[in-house]
Formats: structure tokens, C-alpha cells, sequence
């Protein structure tokens, strides 16, 4: 098993961080988690691509975890030679939000199938809404997910990948919780959505400091991790992003609380589970 971050990044517009998403790279196929901005530029630094999606998992309906989910419904329709629907796992809401996304992209429909003759068949979606428990097996990969606290986003929802031994968690937006403790006992890689507090609480601006009530700092992630006994953690969504060369405050303030291995995320960043 394989994890790639396709993007590190935040809501805000980043030069070098593209919007929230992971891909977990399985014996059975590509599974990406959330679908931010620039998802499909860098799967495609990563080999991968939108007909290859073995499934999409929403963490949550925030905006900035699927800002690209019209291209990755569009592109996996227009590339596919075989009708070829998107399986789509997430939170209550979920249906609403794909039914939402296909009535935009009606003018775009209407422009292909009028335009491409051998495009006999419109874009579509399985929608599976979620809360608890195993979602998804096949072969020896499995997915299991349980609800997060994102408090006031209801409802949200954190996913485990296993595969034989080896096992993978992305975490989305949450605080500590019971369900994310649930996902993380003895997981190898923890993907953890992350904001840097003491940053945040200096600039001080209400809209940002906001932020703080639904999102774990540094320190909260480390002690989930901590308390799973997870190997590795993995910090991104990583709010403000890094200024250069302060990449190691981060990973101090996690190792301070925490005894494996931490990772500060970047785009591309490639781990091997193994
Ligand atoms: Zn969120």
C-alpha cells in the first residue's frame, strides 16, 4: 500500500499547495480521499487519473475537501470508453451534493453528448452515504469508517484503509474523538488534518481564530496519534502554511507529545506502507 498527498494545502490559495485530498494506492486500485483544488493536476503527477478512481471518499461537505469534485466527475466521464460511474462514499448530505454537482454541469452534458457521437451515455455516480463500519472490501483491502467531530460540520466522517497487515488512517477535519481513536489503534500511517494555534491566536483575526473550535492543533493530532499507537504521522491541510525553513516547529510540536515517526506533509510526498 501506498500513500501519496495530492495536496497539503488549505482553503486559501497556495502557489505550492494544492486543496485537501490523499490518494492510498491498494492491490485493488487507486482510492482518493476528499477532492480539493488541483486534485486531478496532481494525481496526474502521480500516474493517476480520474477513470482510475477505484473510489471517492468525502471526509466531510467543507468545501475546500471537494473544490474539484465537478473535474473529477467530469474528467473520469469524458475519459472513460465504457459507461464507468463513480463509486462515491461520504457523510449524510453526500447524494444531495453529486445530484447538485451533475444539474451545474448540465449545460457542459448537453455540449458533449451533442458534440461526441460515440458519447452515447451521461456522467453518473453510486452514491454510498456512510457513518459507520465497513464500507468497502475487496480482496484483502478493506475500508471502515466512523464518525469525527467537526462540530458545528455534521456529519462528518474518518476513514481506515487495511490492507493485510498493514493499515492507513485519513483523519479529515476533526478534533480528538472517540471515532477517530476507534480508527487509530496500532494503524501504521495516520493522515491528519492540522492548524498551527499559537500562529493562528497571533494574527488574531476573528474569522481565522474561528477555526481553532473544529480543527485539532499540532499537539491534539500528536495525542491521538500517541494514544492509537500509531507509527507514523502525517500532518497536512497544514494552516498557515509553512513559511520556509520553520518546517521543524511543526514536527516539534508534534514530537513533544508523541513517540513515532512525524511527517510534515508536502504535495507529492510519496510513503510506502509497508
Ligand atoms: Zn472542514
Amino acid at each position: 500500500m501506498q500513500v501519496v498527498i495530492l495536496g497539503s494545502g488549505s482553503p486559501l490559495p497556495d502557489p505550492a499547495r494544492a486543496g485537501p485530498s490523499t490518494l492510498v494506492r491498494t492491490a485493488v486500485g487507486d482510492l482518493l480521499f476528499d477532492c480539493g483544488r488541483g486534485v486531478l493536476m496532481r494525481a496526474a503527477a502521480a500516474g493517476s487519473g480520474a477513470g482510475a478512481f477505484r473510489g471517492l471518499y468525502l471526509t466531510h461537505l467543507h468545501s475546500d475537501h471537494l473544490t474539484d469534485l465537478n473535474d473529477v466527475f467530469t474528467m473520469r466521464w469524458v475519459t472513460s470508453l465504457v459507461p464507468n460511474p463513480l463509486p462515491v462514499f461520504g457523510p449524510s448530505g453526500t447524494t444531495a451534493v453529486l445530484q447538485a454537482t451533475e444539474a451545474m454541469l448540465e449545460p457542459d452534458i448537453g455540449y458533449r453528448l451533442a458534440h461526441h457521437d460515440d458519447l452515447q451515455w451521461r456522467p453518473s455516480a453510486t452514491v454510498t452515504e456512510v457513518d459507520r463500519g465497513v464500507i468497502f472490501e475487496e480482496g484483502a483491502v478493506r475500508v471502515t469508517a466512523a464518525p469525527t467531530d467537526h462540530a458545528p460540520v455534521r456529519p462528518t466522517v474518518g476513514f481506515r484503509i487495511d490492507e493485510g497487515e498493514r493499515s492507513v488512517v485519513i483523519a479529515g477535519d476533526t478534533v480528538p474523538c472517540a471515532g477517530l481513536d476507534e480508527l487509530c489503534r496500532a494503524v501504521d500511517v495516520l493522515v491528519h488534518t492540522v492548524v498551527r494555534r499559537d500562529l493562528i491566536e497571533q494574527v488574531g483575526l476573528p474569522r481565522l481564530t474561528d477555526v481553532l473550535d473544529y480543527h485539532s492543533s499540532v499537539p491534539d493530532a500528536a495525542r491521538s496519534a500517541q494514544r492509537g499507537g500509531v507509527r507514523t504521522l502525517v500532518l497536512t491541510h497544514l494552516v498557515p502554511a509553512p513559511v520556509p525553513g520553520t518546517e521543524q516547529e511543526w514536527i516539534d510540536q508534534a514530537t513533544a507529545h508523541f513517540n513515532g515517526e512525524v511527517v510534515l506533509a508536502a504535495d507529492l510526498l510519496t510513503l510506502d506502507v509497508i
